[in-house]
């Protein structure tokens, strides 16, 4: 194989390109992205960027690493049309790249809900450092934020800035936060911990128009309830879409992402795709996909594996996640989905784990602030309701027990 291109210069496609090159892949490697700059991580753009700003500690590696590791990295180029006849990929500016294999790691944009008004100055969205770059500069002239969507996001971003002294207003669509992704015990402990750092949470609402001042700009949120939220910054964090329109214009087939096999391969057997863009199956067979670094990365691997040595396994790598939301941090090992039975436990200090259950095995550890229980938590999953009862759903003392020969 001559010629790998690699579409989307983000935490997949990048990881791929290193992956591609430690398996020891001696063809050349092409790295597109429509992004200026140097590959960068998206997570602390919610996080330490917002109080430190510093967009160097975000790059995945320095130029030099590119060079030396013969990976042509084209930046502020985005692909218009993938020619699966000829193997070609086609750029906007109209240059064409032939492939033997390509990956397709284009990632998630925000979704925009029907709220009128998204377009009005002060109306913010983030996932780009761009975007976080703009919302940083604003809130330092911000008096009162408000967010639209009780997700990580959206609750990573309050922290930051309640602790930079501005007023938050957090309006969640949905009865808990983070409802999509945690358990009600943990989603009520976060409720608390935002009410403690002074963030108002307003539930069960529904965004339904941007307020704006006389100069058009952003002044609040309407509620369709007929409620009125003052607020000079508007953050948009609703949920994202997968960037499909590429694969699906080339007939690839497109589910809730781009579909992949077991192996990572979309529905012609010349193209990859992973990350947030791509919907693979579960060990159930069922389709599922994930906006994680871990999946991300992950994937990038098991296919770079796949292409240097023709490995057939099946992709089965133990989902994780982290939020860091002012100085909590939760952690999730496993997926919780068709759990039968949640156990809320609360720990030493504030700390709370909570385990999730399917058919009397473990499927998912939820931990605020217990690193220790979450690196043990993710040795557990698969462990019977039995064992770790036996173990008094002490986590540490189940892997010990689990470690010692019999
Ligand atoms: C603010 C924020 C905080 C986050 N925090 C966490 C966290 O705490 N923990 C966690 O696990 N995950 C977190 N995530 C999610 C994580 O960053 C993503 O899951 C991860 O980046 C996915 O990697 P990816 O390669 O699939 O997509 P991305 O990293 O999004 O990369 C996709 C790239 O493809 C480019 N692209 C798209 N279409 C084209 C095209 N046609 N041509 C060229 N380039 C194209 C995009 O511009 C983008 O640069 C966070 C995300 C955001 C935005």
């Amino acid at each position: 194989m001559e010629r790998i291109v690699i579409i989307g210069s983000g935490q997949g496609g990048q990881q791929a390109a290193s992956s591609l090159r430690q398996e020891g892949y001696q063809g050349q490697i092409l790295l597109l992205g429509e992004e200026p700059g140097l590959p960068y991580q998206r997570p602390p753009l919610s996080k330490a960027y917002m109080a430190n700003g510093d967009a160097g500690a975000l790059t995945l590696k320095p130029a030099s690493f590119y060079d030396r590791a013969a990976i042509s990295l084209q930046d502020r180029t985005r692909v218009s049309r993938i020619e699966r006849v000829t193997r070609e990929v086609v750029t906007e500016a109209g240059a064409r790249h032939a492939y033997d294999h390509l990956i397709l790691a284009t990632g998630a944009r925000n979704f925009r809900p029907p709220i009128a008004g998204l377009d009005a100055p002060g109306v913010v969205e983030l996932r780009t450092l761009s975007d976080a770059a703009h919302i940083r500069d604003s809130l330092a002239a911000t008096g009162h934020a408000v967010v639209i969507g009780g997700g990580f996001i959206g609750l990573e971003f309050a922290a930051m800035a309640r602790a930079a002294g501005v007023a938050v207003t957090v309006i969640e669509a949905s009865p808990r936060l983070m409802a999509r992704a945690v358990s009600p015990g943990m989603s009520a402990r976060f409720l608390e911990l935002h009410r403690e750092m002074g963030c108002t949470i307003i539930f069960d609402a529904l965004a339904d128009a941007i307020l704006h001042d006389p100069h058009g700009a952003a002044a609040g949120v309407a509620l369709r309830d007929g409620r009125q939220i003052a607020g000079d910054l508007v953050l948009v964090a609703t949920g994202v879409r997968p960037n499909v329109e590429l694969a699906a214009d080339a007939g690839l087939v497109c589910d809730n992402g781009i579909r992949v096999d077991g192996q990572l391969l979309t529905s012609d057997p010349a193209i990859s795709a992973l990350g947030d863009v791509a919907s693979f199956p579960d060990p159930d067979g069922v389709h599922i996909r994930l906006e994680s670094v871990q999946a991300a990365v992950d994937h990038a691997r098991h296919i770079a594996r796949r292409l240097v040595h023709g490995s057939a396994a099946d992709y089965a790598a133990l989902p994780w996640f982290w939020s860091d939301q002012g100085k909590f941090k939760l952690q999730i090992a496993g997926l919780s989905t068709g759990a039968d039975r949640v156990m809320s436990l609360p720990q030493p200090q504030a700390e709370l784990l909570v385990l999730a259950f399917r058919a009397g095995r473990l499927i998912a550890v939820e931990t605020l602030s217990a690193p220790a229980l979450h690196m043990a938590g993710r040795r557990l999953i698969g462990a019977s309701f039995e064992m770790l009862e036996a173990h008094g759903f002490d986590l540490r003392a189940a892997v010990k027990a689990m470690a010692e020969p019999v």
